[in-house]
């Protein structure tokens, strides 16, 4: 049997972390970044005694999360103690939810090769995050970073829907841009604040049963995560084909060597003991609560890029890139206010700002220049001040230390020459430079023409207002 005989089975764990301003048992904040054990209380290092009381945001946000994702909110819910020992959890048991999530049988739809799709989410609940260890320099010892430990999560948990590594990429991308949208995570990947465990078996094709699968954990990166399911499915297909069995266990990606290591058994629900947590009261919500949390959902991706295709004339695929990601469909909607000119916005950010992007792995999130810069630079070439090409090297300045584009071109001498006499003294210069392209186009050799504006170009740094150049260079030879 080949590879094409077995069908691909992968669910996700999704953990996203809530921007809210404190931690969900304690009133600490929750900025990234902060200096080891800056940001804890006696609560979040775990001190005997104390009591976490919890955040209402917290609840608001998983309940917006919840009715972003079609799920069914539960008016009757509340938090249980998972036990277990890990360094960086120094309670010896995470704050999360068992048998009551918050919310439960969802869906969000995605785009396959083969049209829409519904994935089905069984449930979304609340936990607190864990510690961080630090393992390195010091002696070669492990430091502990408290300041992660109840940071707020939500766990998004997928029934096993997905086909394949390209639907699973279109999957996170639909969590990540809904989850953006209504503002409830920053869901910075290179932070950790969205990041999946993946779950990947495969059975025959025509086989009801699913097949043991492997769990990868914490995986925070688009790319690693298709890497990491092509090899595990081809290392289980392999197992199978030479009649050995899958083993259940939880696998560590590494991405430099491209292969799985087995970390653990899998544990059962059973070995974490939960039960209810006695210090927090049951999480009672009102109908009024849960309606009015959905009355005042922002727009979502979909009906954003519905909107973008009557309203700006988009393609499907162009409002597609921009939707994805709640920071580039701003910063297009607010660059159109500064320029007017919904094409150029869209184009430069299809086509360079996702260059850049990709090629420096930055989210758009951490996009430096704001949408003013952007839009300013549109119409410094709409008014031909500089050209698209002196446009390009504008952006790259953006990017590298944002400021003014109007004073990056007056600083860099980057002014589009547009002045009559001086094209023409160019385009005098070249002629003269050229004899040869010169008789080529009058033999009928129009390419000449191109490389002879080529040459004023290369003269002027691109800085020569590229229609008035050909008009001028047409005027000459024809003259
Ligand atoms: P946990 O991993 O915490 O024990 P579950 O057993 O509920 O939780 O499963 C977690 C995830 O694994 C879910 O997203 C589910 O869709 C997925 N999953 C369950 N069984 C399979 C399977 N056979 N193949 C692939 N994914 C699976
Ligand atoms: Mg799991
Ligand atoms: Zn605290």
């Amino acid at each position: 049997m080949t590879r094409d005989d077995y069908e691909v089975i992968i669910g996700l764990e999704v953990h996203s972390e809530l921007s809210t301003k404190t931690k969900i048992f304690c009133s600490c904040p929750t900025t990234f970044g902060a200096s080891p054990n800056t940001q804890v209380c006696p609560i979040c290092m775990a001190m005997p005694g104390t009591l976490p009381v919890l955040n209402e945001k917290v609840v608001e946000y998983a309940v917006k999360a919840g009715l972003a994702t079609n799920c069914t909110i539960s008016k009757d819910s509340k938090n249980d103690r998972k036990n277990y020992f890990y360094p960086d959890l120094p309670k010896a048991y995470q704050i999360s939810q068992y048998d009551k999530p918050l919310c439960e049988k969802g869906y969000i739809e995605i785009d396959t090769e083969s049209g829409k799709k519904k994935i089905r989410i069984t449930r979304i609940h609340i936990e607190e995050d864990a510690g961080k260890l630090n393992h390195d320099d010091f002696g070669g010892g492990s430091l502990v970073d408290l300041n992660r430990a109840g940071v707020p999560l939500i766990e998004i948990v997928s029934e096993p829907d997905l086909r394949s590594s390209q639907e699973v990429e279109s999957y996170l991308k639909k969590l990540k841009a809904i989850l953006e949208y209504i503002e409830v995570s920053d869901c910075k990947m290179q932070e950790g604040s969205f990041r999946a465990d993946v779950n990947v078996s495969v059975r025959k094709k025509g086989d009801e049963k699913l097949g043991t699968r492997t769990e990868m954990k914490n995986m925070n990166s688009f790319r690693s995560i298709t890497r990491a399911i092509e090899y595990e499915v081809d290392r289980q297909i392999e197992l199978l084909e030479e009649g050995k069995e899958v083993e259940q266990e939880t696998l560590r990606w590494d991405d430099v060597s491209g292969k799985t290591f087995s970390m653990r058994d899998k544990e059962d629900a059973q070995d974490y003991r939960y039960f209810p947590d006695p210090d927090l009261a049951a999480i009672k919500l009102s109908d009024e609560y849960i309606e009015n949390i959905r009355k005042n959902l922002p727009e979502l991706p979909e009906s954003r890029k519905q909107r973008y295709l009557d309203q700006y004339k988009l393609s499907e695929k162009d409002a597609n890139i921009i939707t994805a990601s709640k920071y580039l469909s701003d910063l297009f909607e607010n660059a159109i206010k500064v320029c007017n000119n919904p094409k150029a916005v869209s184009n430069w950010i299809i086509s360079d700002i996702s260059r850049i992007l990709n090629e420096t792995e930055m989210d758009p999130i951490e996009i430096p220049f704001d949408a003013k810069q952007l839009g300013k630079l549109i119409v410094l070439i709409d008014k031909g001040t500089i050209s698209s090409s002196i446009g390009k090297k504008v952006l790259e300045e953006l990017f590298e230390e944002p400021r003014d584009p109007e004073d990056i071109i007056k600083e860099k001498g980057w002014i589009q020459i547009s002045d009559e006499s001086a094209i023409k003294e160019i385009v005098t210069k070249i002629l003269e430079a050229n004899p040869q392209s010169v008789a080529d186009y009058k033999a009928g050799k129009d390419k000449a023409l191109g490389f002879l504006v080529g040459q004023a170009m290369k003269e002027t740094k691109g800085k020569a207002n590229p229609k008035m150049l050909n008009e001028m260079f047409l005027k000459e030879l024809n003259g």
